[in-house]
């Protein structure tokens, strides 16, 4: 008899968008005038930069020639991106990472899913409340969990990012009367709650992890928000993080490529974990042998295009882009706080994190059926994110300013 991995079945049984969609559609049908604008998803709505869109039609004519067709590429992805990324991404900063521990990929996504394959089974893991749900299905999944009670796995400890913390948990917030992590989450600019780490909060976490021999996973997917120069871009500007984290990067919102798809794994050289007997354990072969047996690659186009984001003009238009989302997020944060709301992110993030005192889900009808405005309540992404909705700043101005006059009327 066929068996299945029951480990799905204790997933979270309603995928928060599902949920959403779900509801939007029945809006929708009984209200089929209705213009609905959209702040819930967190997808881009502005094309690619004119850069890129070159770069990636230049790279069909490549491929469409005897002379420069590429076929398979280099698995860790070619050498043109994952130089220009260490320069610009790392280098520039003074951080550094080496070309050879950058690991191209088709998004953060995969990466984010991916690497727990690395760990064993018994690891403990830590992360934040609320929680961009990849981190804990993905573990959930791969059966690193204990019982759901009420939404949250025994296997995991959940890390409560609130107001009081400004939604940044420290080491000290981890919780004595359970296992000690192995793995830490971390995420900055913070999906959902738009929250930034300073330089010594995200110190700390190293330090911790050094001394405990544990890892950090870092995600770092909405890196190119930050406008803050004291702000930390990187876990590796960290001292010693070299030695105790893998960083993430997604080319998704920094330039518009969630329908392209790429991003890139950092996994420096030199990461240890360990085996069963102590004896120590290189991180990076192992990722480097887990992608080559299970992937095969960005395409040539996709990387060419990820490629013209580092060009001059490239690195001007996405940052452009950018810069119109954050307008949009000051703009929304704004008008929430004129309407009396304590509100969060924003500033460094394309998310606006808005107390909304009660239900979440409550506060999401509210606004779905008397301002025909979408968002995406809080309690979807954790317990701690019950009491607020998460606002996202990609759509057109037009949108983002009538949706702000519908919020007005509704609030
Ligand atoms: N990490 C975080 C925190 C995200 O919010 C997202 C996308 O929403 C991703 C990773 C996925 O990025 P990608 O599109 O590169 O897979």
């Amino acid at each position: 008899m066929l068996h299945v991995n029951e480990n799905y079945s204790k997933i979270q049984a309603s995928y928060l968008f599902t949920e959403i969609a779900h509801r939007v559609a029945a809006h929708q049908a009984a209200n089929p005038g209705a213009k609905i604008i959209r702040l819930g998803i967190g997808d881009v709505t502005e094309p690619l930069a004119p850069a890129v869109v070159e770069a990636m039609h230049k790279a069909v004519d490549d491929e469409a020639g005897r002379e420069h067709f590429h076929g398979y590429g280099p698995e860790q992805g070619y050498a043109f991106l994952r130089e220009k990324a260490a320069e610009a991404d790392f280098k520039a900063r003074g951080v550094d990472i080496q070309a050879d521990e950058i690991f191209i990929s088709d998004g953060a996504k995969c990466d984010c899913g991916n690497i727990q394959e690395l760990f064993a089974d018994d690891v403990a893991i830590a992360v934040g409340d609320p929680v961009y749900p990849v981190y804990v299905d993905t573990n959930v999944m791969a059966g690193r969990t204990g019982k759901n009670e009420g939404g949250r796995y025994s296997g995991l400890q959940y890390l409560t990012c609130n107001a009081a913390n400004g939604f940044v948990p420290s080491p000290a917030s981890l919780d004595p009367a359970q296992p000690k992590p192995d793995i830490v989450y971390l995420c900055y600019p913070n999906n959902p709650t738009g929250a930034v780490a300073t330089l010594d909060q995200l110190q700390e976490w190293v330090d911790w992890a050094r001394a405990n021999k544990a890892l950090i996973l870092f995600d770092a997917a909405y890196e190119a928000f930050i406008r803050d120069p004291a702000i930390p871009h990187s876990i590796y500007e960290c001292t010693g993080a070299r030695e105790c984290a893998i960083e993430f990067r997604s080319y998704s919102k920094t330039a518009g490529f969630t329908g392209i798809r790429c991003g890139y794994t950092v996994v420096p050289k030199g990461l240890m974990a360990y085996a069963a007997d102590g004896s120590q354990v290189e991180l990076r072969p192992m990722w480097t042998r887990r992608q080559t047996t299970k992937f095969n690659g960005a395409s040539y186009i996709t990387q060419r295009g990820a490629e013209a984001i580092y060009s001059k003009d490239g690195a001007e238009q996405t940052k452009a882009t950018i810069d119109f989302y954050l307008e949009n997020a000051k703009l929304v944060k704004n008008a929430l706080k004129d309407l009396g709301y304590t509100v969060a992110g924003g500033d460094n993030s394309p998310y606006i994190w808005v107390d909304v005192k009660g239900s979440s889900w409550d506060f999401f009808d509210k606004l779905l059926k008397e301002a025909n405005v979408v968002t995406t309540p809080g309690a979807g992404f954790g317990r701690a994110g019950e009491g607020y909705i998460r606002i996202s700043a990609f759509n057109s101005r037009e949108n983002v300013l009538e949706a702000i006059e519908r919020l007005k009327k509704t609030l």
